[in-house]
């Protein structure tokens, strides 16, 4: 395996200051002073770091403190080539785009979208490029409350082809449909399903967890309040 090589995280203080700019209209300087805090350059070498980058990305989010907006900025940054340090594949839902609820930006982070966050081989392939050939060293499956597609699978919809992706979701349905809860188990239970799945279909992931380069973590959004929980 080629050489994973230090992923840096470029945060520029033009970025913030461009950024605090922004956030400062309508508020006091002190809120500007706090951002700035935030924004020491991040070194992400392992995927702890990457975890801890995106659990302070996302408290950067609901706090209204965003850090990485300078979009024109960060494709200057990007345009000889990428690293980025994660691999998140989430849900199509509009309410739940991982650069922005994570506070990434442009170039920090893979973004796989699908409804209800199920894998196939087209979004292992994809996570496998990510890893081996960009150095991604973590892999995140979050799910969402309020998921369309598990509610899809709880309510056994049929519908086109969208029937084959619930069917795919069914297994992780442990409760009774009628019950208002089994639709966010439903979808963390999903989440642990698909962790397993890319373990059990990929040599490469699993090489690379056992080697501990790389981590799979799940995680779960709350469209009603912003907050994305990693979970154990
Ligand atoms: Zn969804």
């Amino acid at each position: 395996m080629k050489k994973i090589t230090t992923i840096l995280c470029v945060i520029s203080i033009i970025n913030i200051m461009i950024s605090c700019e922004k956030q400062n209209r309508g508020t006091s300087k002190s809120d500007c002073k706090d951002s700035v805090n935030l924004s020491e350059q991040i070194l992400i070498q392992t995927a702890d770091d990457a975890v801890k980058e995106l659990i302070n990305g996302n408290k950067r989010f609901c706090d209204n403190k965003l850090i990485n907006t300078n979009y024109k900025k960060q494709i200057e940054q990007t345009k000889a080539g990428q690293k980025p340090h994660s691999v998140i594949l989430s849900c199509m839902d509009s309410r739940v785009p991982p650069e922005i609820i994570f506070d990434q930006g442009i170039g920090n982070i893979f973004v796989l979208r699908v409804a209800g966050n199920i894998e196939d081989d087209n979004v292992v392939g994809s996570m496998e490029y990510a890893l081996e050939h960009a150095g991604s060293k973590l892999i995140v499956i979050m799910a969402h409350s309020h998921c369309g597609a598990v509610t899809g699978a709880v309510k056994n919809i049929k519908l086109g082809n969208l029937t084959q992706l619930v069917d795919q979701i069914k297994p992780a349905i442990k409760s009774s449909p009628d019950n208002p809860a089994t639709i966010d188990e439903t979808a963390k239970n999903s989440v642990k399903i698909t962790m397993n799945d890319l373990l059990s279909k990929s040599e490469i992931i699993r090489e690379l967890v056992k080697e501990n380069k790389v981590k799979i973590v799940g995680a779960f959004y709350d469209i009603e309040t912003g907050v994305a929980t990693f979970m154990e």
